[in-house]
């Protein structure tokens, strides 16, 4: 079978140095890649980018939480319950697979619903689905939770899992984020982390990970204020490619009308939507292969109420998800406020504090005292806590304290009207989540950017393929290639004096010296390097070049000439263009 884009790129992510397959000497482990040095910092920038959207552009803050974490946590948050793939294993040879998956891979067409095990188990009689292993009978499809399981300290055994998403992370910490952010919403909170989930057989390399890095944003808003956003009027004239669940045909619709038709069901929701599709631009995915599909209501996670995937074009996997932008509503704080009997609300206030008038249950303490002595103040406090609903007045009331049930009599407690100043009423946030799979993204933006042609060799004059990543400059890992003509005569020396000026103004390089000029721009060109810097004879010299280096584009070729001293500004200004993204949103100040 001829090697198609995803071998190719990832024969040239292998050699030079973007990705590796983890654990290579001892076997391998599906689900797991390392990055190699070029990969990291490729990461690191893709990384970077979403500082600067979210952080810089957006007013996030970034927080960083553990990936261990106790049970309590996913209990409350329904992963423990509810996050689980469709799985079924051969009754012969015990292989597992992702039954939705097997499905759908023997040629039906429709949705499968991954919630009904029935349904599935009578679509794998019809198609016939085998074992894809032995060719074995399947048995029957169950649902396995997908999270690694973990204890927490040798001794107290604890259960904790690894964290499958960072969003929980966010949404245990809102009460101190709320303080942070002077008890004003919206805001918004970035994590970057790894995500683990245990997945059943992973197949797609890259696409389907084990353990995996997330950026997630999780925007917490008041939802009596229609879920809206700021700057949503920057937005309403953008047209992205949308797949709605009511037709499941791409639409290119306005994003205002979007929201007003309901298609989108909030204005929040469409402006990520737009950012979204600005980020995957700026990271260099190809505009005409993003588009955002619309989850039906059978594939929908447990916590969300809408949700719109942005999806790559692969050659190799056709559509992927790469960013999924959910309104997860007010569940996430509504289920730790439950679970943990934290407050976990935030206040709508008033213009003016109002006067309000409430009726209490008032505890004497003066009869509370003598009655339960060290328990008195105990006593008072559960008394305070009651619904003057639920007491008779004049009555004995029983009240609990440390499980203890304690009779206080009539004469220990008083129903009385209080006026107080209340400052708002009280509600639980609602949340868009924007939810970035990077290792999905850093894959899109090669495979996307990746080109070859055949050349002839130089030296040999033998045919080749050469390679080149059209990586936007911002995102490239190495940004100048820097060399020296012929490694003689001053030449290599001048080169690394310039080589170590341009890393020294923070502008990552590579200086490379061996073979001919025209083999080290291929292999500049290969990991996507946006220009290389050339020392000749004329630099050194004393005509009108003396003290000037050429400088070669690598889409257009072309080559300038610019003084020694002006090149870190120059090739500054390039990446701070390239890193601009007015093109898409319009800038503030336009
Ligand atoms: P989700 O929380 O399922 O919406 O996932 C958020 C994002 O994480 C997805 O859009 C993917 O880009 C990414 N993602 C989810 N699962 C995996 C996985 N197993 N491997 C790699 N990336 C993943």
């Amino acid at each position: 079978m001829a090697a198609d884009v995803y071998d190719k790129v990832f024969q040239v992510a292998k050699r030079r140095g973007f990705l590796y397959p983890s654990f290579e000497i001892y076997g391998g482990a599906a689900g797991f890649y390392d990055y190699g040095p070029l990969g990291a910092a490729l990461k690191a920038n893709i990384e970077e980018l979403f500082r600067e959207f979210y952080v810089t552009r957006e007013g996030c803050a970034e927080i960083s939480c553990p990936s261990v974490t106790p049970e309590e946590v996913f209990i409350a948050s329904g992963h423990v319950a509810q996050f689980t793939d469709p799985m079924v294993k051969c009754s012969q040879c015990g292989e597992g697979f992702r039954a939705d998956h097997l499905i759908e891979g023997a040629g039906f067409e429709g949705n499968v619903d991954v919630s009904d095990t029935t349904a599935m188990d009578t679509l794998i009689l019809e198609h016939k689905v085998n074992c894809l292993h032995c060719g074995g009978r399947l048995a029957e499809v169950y649902h396995q939770n997908l999270m690694f399981g973990t204890e927490i300290g040798p001794g107290t055994r604890r259960k904790g899992y690894l964290r499958p998403e960072t969003a929980q992370g966010i949404f245990i910490d809102f009460p101190h984020l709320y303080r942070y952010f002077r008890e004003k919403l919206p805001f918004g909170v970035i994590q970057f982390g790894r995500g683990y989930r245990n997945e059943i057989s992973p197949r797609q390399g890259m696409i389907r990970l084990r353990e995996f890095n997330m950026m997630e944003a999780e925007i917490f808003l008041d939802p009596a204020e229609g879920k809206g956003h700021p700057d949503f009027a920057e937005v309403t004239g953008r047209v992205l490619p949308l797949v709605p669940k009511t037709t499941g045909e791409r639409t290119e619709v306005r994003l205002g009308d979007a929201v007003k038709d309901g298609v989108v069901r909030n204005e929040a929701l469409a402006y990520y939507m737009a950012l979204t599709y600005d980020f995957l631009v700026s990271v260099g995915l190809d505009p005409e292969k993003i588009r955002f599909r619309q989850h039906l209501d059978t594939e929908m996670a447990h916590y969300a109420n809408d949700c719109w995937d942005a999806e790559f074009l692969s050659a190799r996997f056709g559509w992927v998800e790469c960013v999924g932008i959910a309104d997860r509503s007010a569940y996430d704080l509504t289920s730790h406020a439950k679970a943990s009997k934290e407050n976990m609300d935030a206040l709508r206030r008033y213009d003016e504090p109002k006067e309000v008038s409430r009726t209490i249950v008032f505890p004497i303490t003066k009869v509370l005292g003598p009655l339960f002595k060290g328990k008195a103040k105990a006593v008072a406090d559960a008394l305070a806590e009651l619904d003057p609903g639920t007491v008779t007045p004049e009555a004995a009331v029983t009240v609990s304290v440390d499980g203890e049930h304690l009779e206080v009599p009539p004469e220990g407690y008083e129903i009385k009207t209080v006026n107080e100043k209340v400052a708002g009423e009280s509600f639980t946030p609602h949340v868009i989540e924007p939810s970035y799979g990077l290792d999905r993204i850093l894959y899109a933006g090669l495979e996307h950017a990746y080109e070859e042609d055949e050349a002839v060799d130089e030296e040999s004059g033998e045919k080749e393929v050469y390679r080149r990543l059209r990586l936007p400059a911002r995102v490239a890992p190495i940004k100048v290639g820097v060399f020296p003509l012929i490694s003689k005569e001053g030449l290599p020396e001048y080169a690394q004096t310039v080589d170590r000026r341009l890393r020294r103004a923070g502008i990552p390089t590579f200086y490379d010296d061996s073979g001919t000029v025209g083999r080290r721009y291929a292999r500049q060109d290969e990991i996507g390097t946006p220009f290389c810097v050339t020392i000749d004879f004329d630099t050194l010299g004393d005509g009108e070049h003396k003290d000037t280096v050429t400088v070669r584009d690598r889409d257009t070729r072309r080559q300038v000439r610019l003084p020694v001293n002006e090149l870190a500004g120059w090739v500054r200004a390039k990446l701070r263009l390239a890193g601009k993204h007015e093109t898409v949103m319009p800038a503030i100040d336009a």
